[in-house]
């Protein structure tokens, strides 16, 4: 593969920005190579500044689930830029996203926007805070709420209550309001409500955790395994849907012990369901954030609640939110088209489709491999593991991965056309613009891989 330009670019971009990126996760650290540089998004397809072609599934992290330059979706920007670029004014097209994001989203009946998904998170403690009048926030180990300060906190170790600063630059005292406990974990969580009782506003938590690769949400692993996987005599594939497991679970303390529970929904959001992993677990938040998908593609981020929580939102409350550029009306006609779109073409039950076919497709190789890795999928979002382990739970089960062999893994297949995340921390996407061809491309890119590597 011929990438003279995108190394030119490269080095140049080193010597400007650091890392030579505009984000740490697209210097290609975790797989090693040389980032490339992309020129063009159409469809599913990636195309680089040296010409190579890729099907793309990293798809800028999410947002794209009608991939890249969907004609409509580009359509309803360029009409919006023919206006004018942004009023710092109220208009139309804010009140028409929020319509469409709270008829989807029966716990949220006002919404804020903002301007990404980091921004959404930050205002959305805020207002727990501001609305209980408690200052500690509760999080699970490895789900990511973006760069805040309050939330860029680790676990302490062993048993420790409180948080250690996961980035330098946060202080000790960012990292005190911050619990940190471990996804699918009933009893600590109910041990930290109870020792800190009172002092709690907010339990944040990702419903599916997508940023540590992928971890599905259920309270043990036989009900993972068996009872809600229609693949489970599959070893290699396990396709997770539904469960009443963990996340009803935390519904539940978080009810009995007076604790405001925040989705952070910015990947599951109008991704796993139109209203999110809300409708695709039948469970409701208080506080639900946005980010990705609702912008189509560009920068957008939201929050939103009850009337009555959000009645704390400045100018109504005293809670203070701002943004030179929310409500922006490109980015709000580009949410729109996407949400339209969505629903007009039927996207779930076409991306489910397309899932489907993608797991069958994968099976002959995943099958002859079978001990070495596993794939896990959950609508549209999927994830390869390396690992022997039998299913991937806890961050104890990411950790056991093989990265250096998902390294090994990511070249072959972009040696092949195919554009994973350049991270086996991150997940894969399909999107509605991906075609059967290219998914059996992809399999045929899988298979080749994985003999060449295992
Ligand atoms: C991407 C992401 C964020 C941060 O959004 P940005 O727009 O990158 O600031 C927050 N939470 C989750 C779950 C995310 O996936």
């Amino acid at each position: 593969m011929k990438i003279d330009k995108s190394a030119a670019l490269y080095k140049k971009a080193l010597d400007l920005m650091p890392g030579g990126v505009s984000s740490p996760v697209r210097a290609f650290k975790s797989v090693g190579g040389t980032p490339l540089f992309m020129k063009k998004g159409a469809g599913s397809i990636l195309t680089d500044e040296d010409g190579n072609e890729f099907i793309d599934y990293c798809m800028s992290w999410g947002p794209l689930i009608l991939g890249h330059a969907d004609p409509d979706v580009i359509g309803a920007i360029v009409d919006a830029a023919q206006s004018g670029t942004s009023f710092g004014t109220p208009n139309r097209f804010e009140v028409e996203l929020a319509a469409l994001v709270t008829a989807r989203m029966p716990s949220m009946e006002k919404v804020r926007f903002v301007s990404s998904g980091t921004e959404a998170v930050m205002s959305a403690l805020r207002l727990a805070r501001g609305y209980t009048g408690k200052d500690r926030i509760v999080k699970c180990d490895g789900c990511y709420h973006g760069h805040a300060d309050h939330m860029l906190v680790a676990g302490g170790s062993g048993l420790a209550t409180f948080g250690t600063p996961d980035s330098a630059g946060v202080t000790q005292g960012n990292a005190r309001d911050t619990i940190v406990v471990p996804f699918n974990d009933l009893d600590r969580l109910e041990d930290v409500f109870k020792k800190e009782r009172g002092q709690i506003a907010a339990f944040i938590l990702e419903p599916v955790p997508c940023n540590y690769s992928l971890i599905p949400p259920f309270e043990n692993t036989m009900y993972y395994y068996s009872t809600s996987c229609p693949d489970s005599a599959d070893p290699a594939i396990n396709t997770c849907f539904k469960s009443d497991g963990y996340l009803a679970a935390v519904r539940r303390l978080c009810d009995e012990y007076g604790v405001l529970l925040v989705f952070d929904e910015v990947i599951t959001g109008f991704r796993l369901a139109p209203g999110g992993a809300q409708e695709f677990f039948g469970v409701k938040a208080d506080i639900t954030t946005f980010g990705k998908i609702i912008g189509g593609g560009l920068p957008v981020g939201a929050y939103g609640a009850s009337r009555e929580i959000m009645a704390k939102v400045a100018p109504d409350g005293p809670v203070y939110q701002a943004g030179t550029l929310s409500g922006n009306p490109l980015a709000m006609s580009a949410g729109i088209a996407t949400l339209k779109k969505l629903e007009s073409i039927k996207a779930y039950a076409h991306l489910d489709e397309l899932a489907a076919e993608f797991r069958t497709m994968l099976a002959p190789a995943l099958r002859k491999h079978e001990g070495r890795l596993l794939f896990l999928q959950m609508g549209s979002i999927f994830a390869f593991y390396f690992t022997a382990g039998p299913a991937v739970l806890s961050l104890d089960d990411v950790k056991a991965c093989d990265m250096k062999l998902f390294a090994r893994f990511h070249a072959q297949m972009l040696g092949r056309g195919v554009y994973l995340s350049p991270s086996g921390y991150e997940v894969g996407f399909l999107s509605t613009a991906h075609s059967g061809r290219e998914l059996e491309a992809t399999a045929r890119a899988v298979s080749e891989s994985l003999d060449a590597i295992l």
